[in-house]
């Protein structure tokens, strides 16, 4: 609901709130941490702890439930990917772990697929790594990947995004794991937001992968945390670049500045022993009666059309597509999401990059606001 409490802390700064019908975009602050997760948060703040230890023990314990051999606590998924690259090319070398991003006299190229370049890619160039594109941007043959293999080459990159058909054109993952390690290279997979159905959650790395990461925002822990999963190997070296690393044991490895609170990597594990233990099918159920909501004052506006959207892998379920047509509206899709951002209260929706409607998500709403949302989008329309 939108209270007189609904964002003061927000607007006593003189910082306008927002209703976020976008979904869990970093933009808007990505997570809102679930009750469980603050309250094992606030329990740990009874006690200090040394983080190496923690990292260890707590490591343990995600390991176990995602079903991998050894887990990491990194300040998101994007850290874990730069912290990846690094374990990657300097290894348990300590002068090359303080040489870094010098990667000069270490394998320091990732391969990516052409058509597989993505937004988050960059995180992986932040330690030295050098990307290099494989196939082109029809497809990619295993030819190509082999060929793309040289000397310099310490890992292929895999983007895991389920939620969308699978891109026929591209370089499975089964086929990269085979070239890859039959050629001595690591493969790594993005698998931010694979964390359902539950059998998805460290998927990648049980089928062989090296590295996985996956963003904590997305289930309910602190927007700032994220999880590194894969071999006690390069787990091991990970935590060599880690800010824990460089002031427990003197090494400064380029992951100082990610650092994360022992308060988050406990809210990390409550977050992550939760997604395992609640109800998925309630969790699904309350999302779609919510996207429900949303569409309920959209349906029969002139001009409006609405499609659900029944996507229930990943993290966030359900949801509305809207598209409005200038021809009846007089306003496109973009004349919309601007209008709804000066609204009172303001709502942020967007138009995904190289999408063409408007893509509403229930994540980041909660009870009585997707009517609020609904209501205030056919209001701009019909104004
Ligand atoms: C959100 C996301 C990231 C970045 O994760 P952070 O935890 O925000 O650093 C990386 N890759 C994908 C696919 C994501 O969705």
């Amino acid at each position: 609901m939108v209270t007189s409490e609904w964002g003061a802390i927000y607007k006593e700064l003189g910082a306008t709130p927002v209703i976020n019908a976008t979904g869990s975009v970093t933009l808007l602050g990505g997570s809102t941490p679930v009750q469980e997760v603050k309250e094992a948060m606030d329990a740990a703040d009874s006690a200090y702890i040394p983080l190496i230890h923690l990292q260890e023990a707590a490591g343990k314990v995600v390991a176990d439930a995602a079903g991998v051999p050894a887990a990491y606590f990194t300040s998101g998924a994007g850290s874990a990917l730069t912290l990846v690259t690094a374990a990657m090319m300097a290894g348990d070398d300590d002068d090359r772990i303080q040489q870094l991003p010098d990667t000069t006299g270490m394998k320091d190229e990732i391969l990516i697929q052409k058509r597989q370049r993505y937004w988050y890619d960059r995180c992986l160039q932040l330690a030295g790594a050098k990307l290099v594109e494989y196939g082109t941007d029809e497809g990619t043959t295993e030819q190509d990947l082999i060929d793309a293999i040289g000397p310099q080459t310490v890992a292929a990159h895999f983007y895991a995004h389920e939620q969308d058909p699978a891109d026929p054109n591209i370089l499975s993952l089964e086929k990269i794991i085979e070239i890859a390690h039959d050629k001595g290279i690591y493969v790594t997979v993005d698998a931010a937001g694979q964390i359902f159905p539950l059998e998805n959650f460290g998927k990648y790395v049980r089928m062989g992968a090296d590295f996985q990461c996956i963003a904590a925002k997305y289930m309910g822990a602190p927007h700032s945390t994220g999880l590194a999963l894969g071999t006690e190997e390069l787990i091991h070296k990970i935590s060599l670049q880690s800010f824990t690393g460089y002031e427990t044991r003197r090494i400064r490895g380029v992951g100082r500045p990610q650092k994360m609170d022992r308060q988050e990597i406990i809210g990390v594990v409550a977050a992550v022993k939760r997604w395992f233990s609640i109800n998925h099918e309630d969790r699904l159920a309350q999302a779609e009666r919510m996207s429900g909501e949303l569409a309920a004052p959209l349906r029969d506006v002139p001009g409006v059309t609405i499609e659900m959207n029944q996507n229930i892998i990943g993290h966030q379920p359900f949801g509305v597509f809207v598209s409005v047509d200038p021809e009846v509206t007089g306003k496109s899709n973009q004349d919309v999401v601007d209008a709804l951002r000066e609204y009172e209260p303001a709502i942020w929706t967007r138009v995904p990059d190289g999408g063409d409607r408007i893509t509403l998500h229930v994540f980041g709403l909660d009870e009585g606001q997707p009517e609020i949302v609904g209501n205030a989008i056919r209001d701009v329309v019909t104004r």
